[in-house]
């Protein structure tokens, strides 16, 4: 089959539902093709580099996926102090990052004041660096005084789109409206904006991620996580099976598509579950890593999912290997801030 851009970008969800089921075993070559080639256009060969620093992964909700969940009495907590996390940049600094990734549970030890505290301390010591959270659910205010703190992204995955599957992945006190508020009022006060995915999570079905794509159409987001689901032993869904790899790359390369303009990272879950995941997550439109910048000691305590990789190549001190790894796939590793290219 060939079917060009185009005819993608006006497909409804039937359409988009029906070609995902068609391609999910093995993704068509020329869409894989197309992808790519959108992505040269807007952004070269050029692949982002962002230090992710998991700050706290004491959480109050209690998603059914995810390996740090409220219930999880399993894992020991911890959260970082802002002395260790101004560090982590410090170390991220001289390696070259120049985006910080602050991600963590919904800690209401966090409260507004003291992450806007670090955000403006991280900004102060590092002025040519970008800020990005991704620390859940908050009310508008308390979004606007991480932006006012000079934090420049935000991340929030939507993880579905369709309310009965949201359910389904989440307890009842939790809503797809509410997450879909939230996104809105990022986009509102001025953030780059990411929203995103797993592919195969619990109850998906083609029908499901075509509804993600267009809602991704609708929000017009500046970044874009997709990654496959993949079980947590301590969690509701640790006997589900994981997502699959061509099928994360299908939504990969059909996300440039319908944005061109996105950033798309090839995420750890990818690299956890296909040692060559990330240079397939490239090859289908994706254009940054987020390696991990975490004190080492609290690497392991950061399960979202098992197996997570945290060391190695998805950590700073397997930078080499990884832009290696990159350059080698025909890619330029780059340290800038990759803003988003309107
Ligand atoms: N508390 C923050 C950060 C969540 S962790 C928030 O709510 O946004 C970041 C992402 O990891 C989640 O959005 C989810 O999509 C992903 N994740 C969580 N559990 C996972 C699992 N079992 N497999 C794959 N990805 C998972």
């Amino acid at each position: 089959m060939n079917i060009t851009t185009q005819i993608l970008r006006g497909m409804d969800q039937q359409q988009l539902a029906q070609l995902i089921e068609e391609q999910s075993i093995s993704p068509d070559l020329e869409l894989l093709k197309a992808a790519r080639s959108i992505r040269d256009d807007v952004y070269g060969r050029k692949v982002y580099f962002r230090g992710l620093i998991e700050i706290s992964n004491y959480c109050k909700n209690n998603c059914y996926y995810c390996g740090i969940r409220r219930d999880n009495r399993q894992v020991s907590r911890y959260r970082l102090t802002k002395e260790q996390i101004l560090h982590c940049c410090q170390v991220g600094h001289s390696l070259g990052f120049h985006t910080f990734v602050l991600q963590g549970g919904e800690d209401p030890w966090f409260t507004a004041k003291r992450v806007a505290d670090v955000v403006s301390a991280i900004k102060k010591e590092f002025p040519d660096c970008a800020v990005t959270l991704s620390l859940g659910e908050k009310e508008e205010d308390e979004y606007r005084a991480y932006r006012e703190a000079g934090a420049d992204r935000y991340l929030l995955r939507h993880e579905t789109a369709t309310p009965a599957h949201y359910r389904h992945l989440h307890p009842a006190e939790m809503s797809i409206d509410h997450r879909k508020q939230c996104l809105w009022a990022l986009k509102r006060l001025g953030f780059q904006v990411g929203a995103g995915v797993m592919v195969g999570s619990p109850g998906q079905t083609a029908k499901e991620l075509a509804q993600d794509l267009l809602f991704l159409k609708e929000l017009e987001p500046h970044m874009v996580g997709i990654g496959p689901f993949i079980p947590h032993k301590d969690t509701p869904f640790r006997d589900e099976p994981a997502g699959s790899i061509p099928q994360t790359i299908l939504m990969l390369a059909l996300t440039r598509i319908l944005l061109p303009h996105v950033l798309l990272p090839a995420t750890t879950a990818l690299g956890t579950l296909d040692p060559m995941g990330r240079e397939k997550g490239m090859d289908a439109g994706a254009n940054v890593v987020m390696p991990n910048l975490s004190p080492t000691d609290v690497r392991q305590l950061y399960t979202l999912y098992d197996g997570k990789l945290s060391t190695g190549e998805e950590a700073a001190e397997g930078l080499k290997a990884l832009t290696q790894r990159i350059l080698a796939a025909g890619y330029q590793p780059d340290f800038s801030r990759g803003d988003y290219k309107a």
